[in-house]
């Protein structure tokens, strides 16, 4: 008794400690069920998919909305009503799937427990789903695997049984589920697999239909999968597993009494005869890129915004009944298509015999896009390859405005007229690294050439100098470029940080059309960046009433660049069409800023360019990578063949112009204000005008060029002996410096020019190499002073002026003095006269007397 009552009291005390800890749990659980999962236990949608969604344009004329094209039927998607299934399907899905269905309130509370207690064996926690948690999990993206969702899940259930009717609840998930191949929901897969309207389905075609579902790669007709049994050694096909499974339904229905005996050996005994229908097999309507690329947008919109599945949310798209309102520019469209549906618009074949690609992306400064092609030629099929947004390339050089100048103008560190080197950043594998195309060096130049010119080297410099991670995420955080930071290819970890990357496009992945044109049209839009839409709207019909369902008519306008890096970029950018790489894309009487891209391997090549009125993104390459061999850059030629269209009769205007700008003359060699020797280099002006904001205006004047003395009778010869232009020996102490009347010389053979101070010895054009050659070799000794000209005395007349000699020629020559008149002199006598010393004057060529010598007084000549 004792003891019975210790054991008795510990059992009570254990039971009322269990009871406790029970309702703390249970407490605990409500709670949680409360705050966490009856707010989330609700699926908004109106899953009615027999209506007609329809894409609306605008007007270009009117700026009214007009009606497109409607969806509904335009491909391999049909969808039911309830009045048009079969009762059979009805049963059979209710018999195999759930056969508790009409009378459950959402949750079959007996499957569940069953399914929680397999979990806890560790066995497929999804089971025991009734027919309304299998529609919610396919109407969502719910697919992870927890406790959290099974519950969720489960709450969702309730509510939505409690909310729609079983009929609804039956179509919905009639409609939705999926049967192999490209099969989502009855209707589609009656037409698949048998040729028929659903409503026509016999019972053996709707047991053997809805077989396939619980396991489509194992019970689809067409399943290619060879099965061995282990136990008997018999190998089934997926026709013969449909068949199995199909006798199991009918069985079934057959236990529940919702067929006879008679109708289950019918149905047992029908051969199934599976065809395919033949106006399936192409779709009737071809979708042109815009649209193509507004379905997915709003495909992908209600999901991120609804928590939809793809398939629920495309069957909204297809036959829910919503109004899309587009924003392409048909005008621009038809443009696009009319280039881009002939594959003769690029004539290029690759080596393995892949014709040439390109998709292009047009957007207007309120971040429409208002054209857009996904491919180039022909558009045969629906849901195609997009390669405008739905692949990413090498950008190569085409990103450097982004993830080099742009956000080095914008931290202050460079201007375009910050100088760096266009040389090798270092020896990489014992090569110089990076090259440039063409391959040539320009040493030091402006950040303005080195975007012109697309300079690898300088790209690199200033990248390094920034440091890629700050690089990095301007282009993730402003240009809103996807980027990667970590990816594991073949046991190498890659990502985007490292100067091959960001400074040359060469990417782990890489970037799309959509993005780049999205990013290049911030330069434009004053420094705003715009996320780009294709439509404004998505609304539907409810009870009358138009709802929205997405709403993108307010776009969010980021300003990520300030006006000054606007500005600048906008004229180095315009530097490249007017000079530089992208020529190609000129539009006559239109203002054209622009970039190109290829990579090392030349598989892609871009032009992204901007006018003020439309930015537009251009990608050239091969389906499956291959190298592109083209003299030009056939994606800058694309781009001049769309935009020169869509810029027909627009008025010319330039880029918004920024105030507080000054002109500046700057050394071309050192970026710093020219001085008379920049202007004096012998390889010409060496001077530009450049417009800075005041606060960038160089304050030092060029410390580069210095004035130097040459002699221009005296060129520095080249190897073949031919003079080099401009460069000249140094001069030398007896080089002329200017005109002297009295030496004969007419001008000064010295001239001064202004060289660089560098003693780069690969540049002539500094004061070191002139220093090498030495100085003037022509004038390497005191000039003779020159001769008078003779004087024939037999001309001398008194009265004429004219005649009368010079005192060069006859010295001592007095007119009023007969004695010093000139005569001709006698012929030489043996000792005649004094002043030996002195030189006579003559009458045969070069008498004079040497001024240097002149005699001091009148000379009177003998006799
Ligand atoms: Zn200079
Ligand atoms: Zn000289």
């Amino acid at each position: 008794m004792h003891i019975l009552g210790i054991v008795g009291k510990v059992v009570g005390t254990f039971l009322l400690v269990m009871l406790i800890t029970g309702i703390i749990l249970v407490c605990f659980a409500m709670v949680y069920i409360k705050t966490v999962i009856l707010p989330q236990a609700h699926l908004d949608a109106n899953f009615d998919m027999n209506l007609t969604s329809t894409i609306y344009y605008m007007n270009q004329e009117t700026g009214e909305y007009e009606e497109h094209f409607s969806l509904h039927g335009t491909e391999n998607r049909k969808k039911v009503t309830y009045d048009q299934i079969p009762e059979n399907l009805v049963n059979a899905t209710i018999a195999i799937e759930d056969e508790r269905f009409l009378t459950h309130n959402g949750v079959d509370w007996k499957r569940t427990l069953n399914g929680v207690l397999l979990m806890f064996t560790g066995k497929d926690i999804q089971g025991g789903s009734t027919i309304t948690q299998q529609l919610i999990k396919n109407a969502t993206q719910y697919d992870d695997v927890t406790v959290k969702r099974k519950i969720l899940e489960i709450f969702t259930a309730l509510d939505f049984d409690a909310t729609y009717s079983k009929e609804q609840i039956m179509e919905w998930y009639l409609n939705l589920i999926y049967l192999g191949g490209n099969c989502y929901g009855v209707a589609t897969a009656a037409e698949n697999y048998f040729g028929k309207d659903v409503s026509e389905l016999s019972l053996a075609e709707c047991a053997s239909l809805i077989s396939i579902t619980n396991n489509p790669t194992l019970y689809g007709p067409n399943s290619n999968i060879r099965i061995t049994n282990e136990e008997t050694g018999e190998v089934t096909t997926g026709r013969e597993r449909n068949k199995q499974r199909q006798e199991l339904v009918l069985w079934k229905m057959l236990d529940l009494g919702m067929i006879s005996q008679e109708e289950y050996d019918e149905a047992v005994a029908e051969e199934l005869v599976f065809t395919r229908s033949e106006d399936e097999k192409k779709p009737s309507t071809i979708y042109n890129w815009y649209d193509e690329q507004v379905i997915t947008d709003v495909i992908n919109d209600l999901m991120e915004e609804y928590g939809y599945s793809e398939q629920l949310a495309e069957n909204m798209v297809y036959s829910g009944g919503l109004k899309i309102y587009a924003c392409v520019d048909t005008r621009i469209q038809s443009i696009v298509e009319s280039v881009y549906y002939d594959q003769n618009s690029l004539v290029l074949t690759s080596s393995k015999g892949q014709d040439i690609q390109s998709s292009i992306v047009i957007i207007d400064p309120e971040g429409n896009v208002v054209g857009l092609a996904g491919a180039l030629g022909e558009k045969t099929a629906n849901r195609v390859l997009n390669m405008a947004s739905g692949t990413v390339r090498q950008p190569g050089s085409s990103i450097k405005p982004l993830s080099v100048y742009a956000p080095a103008i914008e931290l202050g560190m460079i201007t375009p007229a910050s100088v760096y080197a266009d040389e090798p950043v270092r020896v990489l594998n014992g090569k110089n690294w990076p090259l440039n195309n063409p391959q040539t060096y320009r040493g030091d130049i402006t950040v303005n050439t080195a975007v012109e010119v697309s300079s690898n080297p300088v790209a690199v410099r200033i990248l390094e100098e920034m440091g890629a991670e700050t690089s990095f995420d301007f282009v993730e955080q402003n240009f809103h470029i996807d980027l990667e930071e970590s990816y594991l290819s073949n046991g190498e970890v890659k990502n985007d940080y490292g100067s091959s990357q960001l400074a040359l496009g060469g990417l782990t992945h890489g970037v799309s059309v959509m993005d780049m044109a999205a990013a290049y049209s911030v330069f434009p839009r004053d420094g705003v960046y715009i996320e780009p839409r294709t439509y404004t709207k998505v609304t539907r019909e409810v009870d009358g009433v138009e709802e929205v369902l997405l709403d993108n008519t307010e776009t969010e306008e980021e300003v990520i660049l300030s006006t000054k890096t606007t500005y600048y970029m906008n004229e180095m950018l315009k530097n490249v069409v007017s000079n530089g790489t992208g020529t190609a894309a000129r539009i006559s009487g239109m203002t054209v800023a622009g970039k190109t891209g290829s990579t090392t391997a030349n598989n892609d090549r871009w032009f992204v360019g901007y006018t003020p009125y439309y930015t537009a993104a251009v990608w050239v390459g091969y389906k499956t990578p291959e190298r592109i061999y083209a003299s030009n850059n056939p994606a800058a030629v694309l781009w001049q063949k769309v935009m020169s269209q869509v810029h027909e009769g627009l008025e010319n205007k330039d880029f918004t112009q920024a105030s507080g700008l000054t002109p500046v003359q700057l050394c071309k060699d050192s970026g710093l204000r020219a001085t008379e020797a920049c202007l004096s280099d012998p390889r010409g002006d060496r001077v530009y005008q450049m417009y800075l904001f005041s606060d960038d205006v160089p304050v030092e004047n060029c410390d580069q060029h210095t004035m130097v003395d040459v002699c221009t009778d005296s060129p520095i010869l080249d190897a073949d002996g031919n003079p080099i232009e401009g460069l000249y020996h140094l001069a030398g102490d007896y080089c002329p410096r200017e005109a002297n009347e009295a030496l004969g010389i007419t001008a000064g053979t010295v001239k001064p020019i202004g060289v660089l101070i560098s003693d780069d010895s690969s540049n002539q054009y500094t004061k070191a190499y002139l220093e090498s050659q030495g100085s003037c070799t022509v004038h390497t000794a005191e000039p003779e002073p020159p001769e008078p000209d003779a004087y024939d005395p037999s001309t001398f007349r008194l009265e004429d002026q004219s005649t009368w000699p010079t005192q060069e020629q006859w010295p001592g020559f007095d007119p009023t003095n007969p004695a010093t008149y000139p005569t001709v002199p006698p012929e030489p006598t043996d000792s005649g006269g004094s002043g030996g010393e002195t030189a006579e004057p003559s009458v045969t060529p070069s008498p004079a007397p040497t001024p240097e010598t002149p005699p001091e007084e009148p000379y009177v000549p003998a006799g």
